[in-house]
């Protein structure tokens, strides 16, 4: 097979392999498609991730398949373009990227102008008959390298041409004359004999296989590999690495260059949407080193813009332009993200892809295009990341509020978000591990800051346009970002900073509105979001298509209301031990544990009666005839227990007990392994009045509701970590017993089930002779992973994060199932429940409800609904939709 494939308008393409993104990775694939659909592609190649996977197998050595294959395809690209690389007279320049399966920020980007030396500079020179723009491609040249591939530090270059520029009383770049990059190019080759202690090199394939192995090197760099943990991408995927004939967007006033999205990625608007730049390189876009300009005239004229827009400025290679885009978006179905380059007039594209777009905007497209016939239902069900909606569901600024504006920035992530002002990554992932909420604020971002980016609440930036770093990972990680705020300044020495006039300092609080670029002081108020419009259309067609339920996990009133505007059809955990912790009821709660006999525990539970019917009732008109999922006490007694002095006096106070009994009593509770010791049904068996009293509430509160008119309440009662027929069977009894009282009591008689959770690896495996005592199972998949995998719960932290790294669990298996193990469990408790019980109802209520790889297991295995947390309903709907596709 092909370790390399090239692509162009002279070039073969007609290998399947060439246009599969695991082989070519997605730039290279597209580049090949549009090459093949007749779009202007510079002549290049691209050489397959598996060459990679192997070259980081065999300890950094490339294949002699490859060196040869690379060879031939270099042959290609000079016959195309009709120069030769390291060629003095008329040399070919190639650029280099990376591009892996997905795109991946973090790896090695992009080297241009690889090709020059002191000699083919001189040749670039007579040819272009622009000596300037020879020497300045040529230090250009220089500086990437220096910094992506021998390792040094940009900095370094930076001052050196900040040096020139201040010798010389140079404001900007563009006063810089051709001698002057001459001399910067001398200075620069200095650094590097300086630093490295050995000179550039200028053989030009040695400088071609150096930027091959800094692509392939950077893969396991230690950015990527934060970058594929965060994103769950596997290590094993290998990049491919993109070798393509140079077109210049630096050639004058009739060149330039930009970065363009069919339709704009931050509201999800049909309209062209990007930023150019004249007489520039590719990097100078995205760098922020100059203010991009506005693609569209509708747009400049918007933003109040003064420098012309592409389509004033270049109207014929704009016209180009707009066509490509609306080719490429039928083509792909899709919105897509450009690079392209005008060299003297002629539009030549780079790469496109499936642009990064906002929640918001995803919803949009997805809405849009269905309506505009250009894809189906299905599809757009499809095109939408479930975990994404999360951006649209939190809380926006409150318009009514008042606002203490410091500056504008461009919106370059929507959302609101407020925190103290932090001013590296590393202290915003330190300061947010403490549980403080922090923003971000950079002169610009890199992906040295990713981790930063992701443990703050919103990013600012002082430089960079819509399409900088900060703007596309923030839109990414659903971070609001409000980027190329010029009016913020930063001292780092004395971790302060200048915003518009105010002074501040790192730790003080402020709020970002990353929908309107504003930045204010302090925290400002916000409101719940909005949930009709796309988010309404979308959703609807999901639960069309959808086969499961989706429940909610609530126990307040509040949380029953948030979940039913989510979409929730019902309660599919209700964990009563929430409601004990209350301030009029925990003492009441703990002279139950206290008591010493029986007749104390009744005493003290009947106390708490009243409490609990109140809250069941609440909880039962505010799901108006949904079913709800009420389960019997759980956790072990000591967690209600007090833990500090003072409490400890309150409490001895409150019982009339001495305190010295109440801390042998604590002492006596104490247990080595509470999540194995006395709780679950254990507490129902052991003290058989605390589940009655339960259940009475329960029911009482039903018949009350019920009583009340409207639907009536059907109840489902569920009993906690059971891992035997028996339990079941004893307090199965209990509850029917208490419900004929009841009911007997009340003078009505209503439907209710009784039904367990499967929580416990027995459980699970005698699912079988379970049923036959559960009208329901409900998958207690936070216990069951604990129990199958023998990891606890509260301590995996310590040692979890190190495990997934090297790849012993793909994802925290507290997050997303672990489906080879804990789904057998799963899989094999449906069958055999079923095969008692066939009508038995199927659920799972443990974090893993709201997962969407979990879900789509709970889809395979046939369960009847999923329960998620609130604000993950709409999630789950999404992700069940499209476990049914
Ligand atoms: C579970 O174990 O999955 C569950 C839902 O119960 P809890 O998290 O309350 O133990
Ligand atoms: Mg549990």
């Amino acid at each position: 097979t092909a370790t390399v494939y090239t692509f162009g308008a002279d070039a073969a393409q007609d290998d399947p392999r060439q246009q599969d993104k695991t082989v070519t990775g997605g730039k290279g694939a597209n580049l090949a498609d549009m090459a093949a659909i007749g779009l202007p592609v510079p002549p290049g190649f691209t050489i397959t991730t598996e060459e990679c996977v192997r070259y980081l197998k065999d300890g950094a050595d490339f294949s002699d398949a490859l060196r040869a294959d690379v060879g031939k395809a270099l042959q290609y690209i000079e016959e195309s373009v009709g120069k030769r690389f390291g060629d003095a007279g008329d040399p070919l320049l190639v650029s280099v990227r990376s591009g892996a399966r997905v795109s991946m920020p973090g790896m090695m980007d992009t080297v241009l102008n690889l090709g020059l030396n002191d000699a083919t500079v001189e040749g670039l020179a007579t040819t272009s008959g622009d000596p300037r723009f020879a020497w300045d491609s040529y230090r250009r040249f220089l500086q990437m390298y220096s910094d992506v591939v021998l390792g040094l530090d940009h900095g370094l270059f930076e001052e050196a041409l900040e040096i020139v520029k201040e010798d010389n009383g140079f404001y900007s770049d563009t006063e810089m004359q051709c001698e002057h990059w001459q001399a910067l190019a001398a200075e620069y080759k200095a650094i590097v004999a300086r630093e490295l202690g050995k000179p550039f090199p200028q053989d030009v394939t040695e400088q071609l296989w150096g930027a091959i192995a800094a692509v392939f090197d950077s893969w396991d760099s230690e950015r990527a590999k934060v970058y594929r943990r965060l994103n769950a991408i596997p290590g094993d995927w290998g990049t491919a690495v993109n070798v393509q004939a140079m077109v210049f967007g630096n050639m004058g006033e009739t060149s330039a260059t930009g970065v363009a999205f069919t339709r704009d990625p931050s509201t999800g608007e049909r309209a062209y949407y990007g930023e150019w730049l004249v007489n520039a390189q590719g990097e100078d876009v995205v760098a922020g080193i100059r203010t991009p300009q506005y693609l569209t005239r509708t747009a400049r004229l918007a933003a109040g813009a003064q420098a012309p827009s592409m389509e004033e400025a270049m109207p014929a290679a704009y016209a180009e332009l707009a066509r490509v885009f609306d080719l490429l978006e039928t083509h792909y179905r899709d919105m897509q993200d450009i690079e392209f380059t005008v060299q003297q007039g002629k539009l030549w594209m780079l790469q496109t892809r499936s642009g990064k777009r906002t929640a918001k905007a995803a919803l949009r497209m997805a809405v849009e295009m269905v309506e505009e016939g250009l894809i189906d239902e299905e599809t757009a069900i499809c095109r939408v990341d479930p975990m994404a909606l999360d951006q649209l569901l939190h809380p926006t600024l409150d318009p009514d509020a008042v606002r203490d504006v410091l500056a504008k920035g461009l919106p370059a992530s929507p959302g609101a978000a407020s925190g103290a002002i932090v001013l590296d990554a590393d202290t915003a992932e330190a300061r947010s591990g403490r549980g403080e909420a922090v923003i971000l604020v950079r002169v610009e971002t890199s992906p040295e800051d990713i981790h930063g980016m992701h443990a703050a609440r919103g990013i600012l930036t002082a430089r960079g346009g819509m399409t900088s770093h900060a703007a596309v990972v923030a839109r990414g990680m659903g971070r609001p970002c409000v980027s190329g705020t010029s009016a913020v300044s930063i001292d780092l020495k004395q971790r302060t900073l200048r915003i518009g006039n105010r002074d501040l300092k790192e730790g003080d609080t402020i709020t970002l509105d990353g929908s309107t670029g504003e930045v204010m002081a302090g925290e400002v108020p916000t409101i719940e979001p909005e949930l009709a419009g796309h988010f309404g259309i979308l959703m609807e067609w999901a639960d069309r298509h959808r086969r499961m339920a989706v429940r909610t996990n609530a126990e307040t009133p509040a949380d029953c209301r948030t979940a039913r505007q989510f979409g929730a059809e019902g309660i599919g955990l209700c964990r009563t031990e929430h409601m004990f912790f209350d301030a009029g009821r925990i003492s009441a709660v703990r002279a139950m544990i206290l008591a010493d006999d029986e007749t104390g525990r009744r005493t003290a539970l009947a106390r708490l009666l009243p409490e609990q019917r109140g809250d069941f009732a609440q909880i039962f008109r505010t799901m108006a005839g949904l079913p709800c999922t009420i389960r019997l006490l759980d956790p072990p007694l000591h967690e209600f227990m007090p833990t500090r002095d003072e409490d400890f006096e309150g409490l001895a106070e409150d019982l009339g007990v001495g305190i010295d009994h109440l801390r042998r009593r604590a002492a006596e509770l104490h247990e080595f392994n509470p999540m194995l010791g006395h709780r679950g049904c254990r507490l129902g068996i052991t003290f058989p009045e605390i589940y009655e009293m339960q259940a009475r509430a329960i029911f009482e509160a039903a018949c009350e509701v019920t009583g009340e008119g409207g639907e009536s309440v059907v109840p489902e009662v569920m009993v906690p970590l059971v891992a035997t027929r028996k339990e079941l069977e004893i307090l199965r009894a209990l509850v029917d017993r208490v419900a004929q009282d009841v009911f007997t009591e009340r003078g009505i008689t209503l439907d209710y089930l009784v039904g367990t959770m499967i929580e416990l690896p027995r459980a699970a495996l005698m699912a079988g002779e379970i049923a036959e005592e559960a009208r329901f199972f409900s998958f207690g998949t936070n216990d069951l992973t604990q129990t199958a995998l023998g990891v606890s719960r509260d301590d995996a932290g310590r040692f979890l994060a190190p495990y997934v790294e090297q790849g012993i669990y793909a994802r925290d298996p507290f997050v997303s199932l672990d489906i080879d193990g804990v789904g057998q469990l799963v899989e094999l408790a449906v069958q055999r429940g079923r095969a008692t019980r066939p009508d038995i109802k199927l659920g799972i209520c443990g974090e893993h409800g709201g997962d969407p790889e979990s879900i789509a297991f709970c889809e395979k295995v046939g369960l009847d609904y999923v329960s998620a947390s609130p604000y993950r309903v709409p999630i789950a709907r999404l992700a069940a939709a499209q476990a049914a596709l």
